[in-house]
């Protein structure tokens, strides 16, 4: 068969945690929780499964759960969204991503990624036949230069896909960027596609928003995900934000790559957010803690702990422990360490040289943290 994707293989979370379960190894390397939800949403699951509604939900989200998520954007962006035109419940927020790309996105258009990029963007652009142009991003901020982000749009950029906070790096953009993006792209017909699947795990003041930017979210589609922010990654409910033409186009997608995402969860997670008080400020200080303990634990070893402002993401540079490169050290660290990580360089097109990174996920017990630490501060 003649691949639409040549390049494309089994993603590097798959092999890091298929890894990690063959040879026993504590997985730190993809993204999720080791820990139980809140106990009230799955009894609310488990009762929308076995009283609820078990058919189709409409096509564009349940609409108590659309209110639902007007309100939680409303009160902590203060913008108000219509959520009969505005907003879209998705199959998580990769059904969005993939969605929104697949609705903008005609042959030679270009798209601006950060490298490194979160790795599902690049294949749904390849398959709208667009093109990607790439900042590339390096340690230990990873802060973009918006000068050489101008000198990168053409006549053909048709989108910037941004992420904060970020994936894989933990790094987290400012109002100032939001600023600068808003400058460079705003004489074009460029659109934005801004991931805050990390939006309430932002470890400081509340994260930059583009729901908070009038003039880009204007133009913009914004994507979150009830996995990350309720540690049900399993379920894959997320939702996309946008002004009513983008969403229009967008929903000419979703209506025929899902239709609609599992009721009973919509259910469950819209009377969560209706019936339990605001509890963002909480879930960032629940993985500060966890933040704290993992670096606390690793500040004597041989790694170099980078800034981590956001995210379940910490990196580490390793430069001290070993020459190899990154995917052959996660998998040495696999089987001669017993943790799993995950390779930084995989999210570049192409990365920095010298750079030796990797990212461990600590929306982990403490106990596994400890655990991982202690294996890798032996080293
Ligand atoms: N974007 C980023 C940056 C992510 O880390 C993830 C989660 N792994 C997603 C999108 C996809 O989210 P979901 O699991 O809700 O599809
Ligand atoms: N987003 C998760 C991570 O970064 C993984 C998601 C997946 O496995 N597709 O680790």
């Amino acid at each position: 068969i003649s691949s639409k994707l040549p390049a494309v293989g089994t993603n590097i979370f798959s092999k890091m945690s298929a890894l990690a379960a063959e040879k026993g190894a504590i997985n730190l390397s993809q993204g999720f929780p080791d820990f139980k939800p809140d106990e009230r949403l799955l009894t609310r699951a488990s009762n929308a499964l076995l009283e609820g509604n078990n058919q189709y939900s409409p096509m564009t989200g349940l609409p108590v759960l659309r209110d639902a998520i007007a309100s939680l954007i409303a009160r902590h962006y203060g913008r108000q969204v219509d959520s009969a035109e505005e907003v879209t419940v998705t199959s998580g927020a990769s059904e969005a991503i993939f969605d929104a790309i697949t609705a903008l996105i005609q042959p030679g258009d270009e798209v601006v990624l950060f490298d490194p990029a979160y790795d599902l963007y690049e294949p749904a652009i390849t398959l709208a036949g667009g093109v990607c142009q790439r900042m590339t991003l390096t340690a230990p901020d990873f802060r973009p230069d918006w000068q050489a982000f101008a000198s990168l749009l053409t006549e053909n950029t048709r989108l910037v896909i941004i992420n904060t906070p970020h994936n894989p790096t933990g790094s987290c953009w400012t109002e100032d960027d939001l600023a600068s993006l808003w400058q460079a792209i705003k004489s074009q017909d460029i659109y934005v596609l801004s991931d805050e699947v990390y939006e309430f795990i932002h470890f400081g003041e509340q994260a930059v928003s583009v729901h908070k930017h009038p003039e880009l979210r204007a133009r913009s589609f914004v994507v979150s995900s009830f996995g990350k922010s309720f540690h049900l990654t399993g379920w894959k409910v997320g939702y996309v934000v946008a002004p009513t033409e983008l969403t229009a186009e967008l929903r000419k997608l979703h209506q025929y790559v899902t239709f609609c995402t599992a009721t009973p969860l919509q259910q469950a997670l819209a009377e969560h957010l209706q019936e339990i008080p605001e509890s963002s400020a909480e879930l960032a200080m629940f993985y500060q803690r966890k933040r704290d303990v993992l670096r606390n634990a690793l500040a004597n070893s041989r790694f170099t702990l980078l800034p981590c402002d956001g995210t379940y993401f910490q990196l580490l540079d390793y430069s001290a422990v070993s020459d190899l490169d990154d995917v052959a050290f996660c998998e040495w660290l696999i089987d001669e360490v017993g943790v799993a990580a995950i390779p930084v360089s995989v999210f570049y097109q192409q990365a920095p040289q010298d750079q030796r990174l990797i990212r461990l996920c600590f929306a982990k017990e403490e106990h596994t943290l400890l655990e991982a630490a202690q294996k890798l501060s032996r080293l």
